[in-house]
């Protein structure tokens, strides 16, 4: 969206976000993602900025804003440090399902301390033995008087140290096919029972933490399970994977955007062959295609985006941006690292850093196949014959 065809609240938003990304991510960013250290001040201020609540409604101590602005922050915020996205990226999601799904009763047990950040929450899908498949969760959750009794393992859980509550899928009925079907979502918060496991190192995405999540014999209130009936789970998380997608999408524009500006900026200060490497024409031609690239990426963002504001499933739009962002987000980020020659492949560079961290949006909320497969199913459902 070009700024002026951006509100006046949104461009204060921006502004704000861009002040604090300056400010307090971008001089400390690389130090702790290489040292893989957790930004807890950055998190104290996120909380002070009202970041956990700003898609949570005002009614429960959140910003309320729509999904367009969700959008613009966290671009921003990827401009600096895409880790910092990561840490409200499920939380939000567990509290759309919270807010669009839950009762009165579990909307005020959890949103007003989720949008302040006192609970920090997260989604559990992925399991050891499957991801992309999430009908073949094992993980059970059995009915037991007023409780049900969860067991199974979680796996690659963004937010898994750091998070007290989470959305966890888990299979209320293993008979029924297909598998999906069988699947309830339930908000459970850590305590006997209930605790994280291994702490996953990871190639890029640091300083934030991913880990297991172990079930063994733990008991939930039967209010723990989301919605008035079992088995609705893998519906109402694939409702909310569309604001972790739009989220994705814009992270990928962000980290993009940051790989350009560096690549510009050394491109103009390099110089070989008697001249800035940005005046030699197979760099220019890199150039155009990047910031093209990028342009088209953010259109698709705030074109799923602004679905989702509307109040309409978005799954097709949020797929297409999720895909096409985080494809041209790798590509862009090697093409930056390739402008830096040999620099690019040292620490001392920020390119590095963004290199590492793009393929993450390929794989999370859904792998690239797996958005192909889910755009595919829209299209057959938009172009039906007879
Ligand atoms: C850093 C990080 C953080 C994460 N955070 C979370 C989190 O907070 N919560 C959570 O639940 N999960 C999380 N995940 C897990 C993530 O969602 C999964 O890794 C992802 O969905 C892919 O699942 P998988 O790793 O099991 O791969 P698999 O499903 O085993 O897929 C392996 C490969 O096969 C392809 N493939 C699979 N099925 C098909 C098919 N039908 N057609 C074509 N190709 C196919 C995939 O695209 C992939 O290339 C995280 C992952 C990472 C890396």
């Amino acid at each position: 969206m070009a700024p002026d065809t951006m509100t006046e609240d949104q461009k204060q938003i921006v502004a704000m976000i861009r002040d604090f990304v300056k400010r307090d991510i971008e001089p400390v960013a690389s130090e702790m993602d290489h040292d893989d250290i957790y930004p807890q001040e950055i998190v104290e201020k996120m909380k002070t900025l009202g970041l956990f609540g700003c898609i949570i409604d005002e009614e429960y101590g959140g910003m309320g804003l729509d999904y367009t602005t969700y959008a613009m922050i966290i671009e921003e915020i990827c401009k600096g440090w895409m880790s910092i996205a990561g840490v409200i990226n499920s939380h939000l999601i567990m509290a759309y399902i919270v807010q669009t799904y839950g009762s009165d009763d579990m909307k005020r047990a959890y949103l007003p301390a989720m949008a302040s950040g006192e609970k920090r929450g997260g989604i559990a899908l992925t399991e050891p033995n499957c991801g992309s498949d999430v009908a073949a969760i094992e993980t059970s959750a059995v009915r037991d008087g007023d409780d049900y009794v969860i067991n199974g393992n979680k796996m690659m859980i963004t937010n898994g140290e750091q998070g007290t509550t989470f959305a966890v899928l888990a299979k209320t009925d293993k008979e029924v096919r297909p598998g999906h079907r069988g699947i309830s979502c339930f908000i459970l918060e850590k305590g006997p029972g209930f605790r994280s496991g291994r702490h996953l190192e990871k190639l890029g995405y640091r300083g934030i933490d991913t880990s297991e999540l172990i079930f063994e014999d733990f008991h939930a209130p039967a209010t723990s399970l989301v919605g008035d009936e079992e088995n609705q789970g893998f519906y109402q998380m694939m409702s909310a994977l569309e604001v972790g997608r739009i989220n994705i999408a814009a992270r990928a524009v962000g980290v993009a955007t940051a790989a350009f500006e560096t690549a510009i900026a050394y491109a103009q200060q390099r110089r070989t062959m008697g001249k800035p490497i940005a005046e030699h024409q197979a760099i220019q031609i890199k150039l155009a295609d990047m910031y093209t690239k990028i342009e088209a990426a953010r259109l698709l963002t705030y074109q799923a985006a602004a679905k989702k504001d509307a109040g309409e499933r978005c799954d097709l739009e949020a797929g297409m941006a999720k895909l096409f962002a985080s494809e041209m987000c790798a590509e862009v980020a090697m093409e930056a690292m390739r402008i830096h020659g040999g620099y690019g492949y040292f620490k001392d560079y920020v390119v590095e850093r963004y290199y590492r961290d793009a393929p993450l949006m390929i794989i999370g909320e859904g792998t690239s196949e797996i958005q192909k497969l889910v755009i595919a199913r829209n299209l057959l459902k938009k172009y039906k014959q007879g």
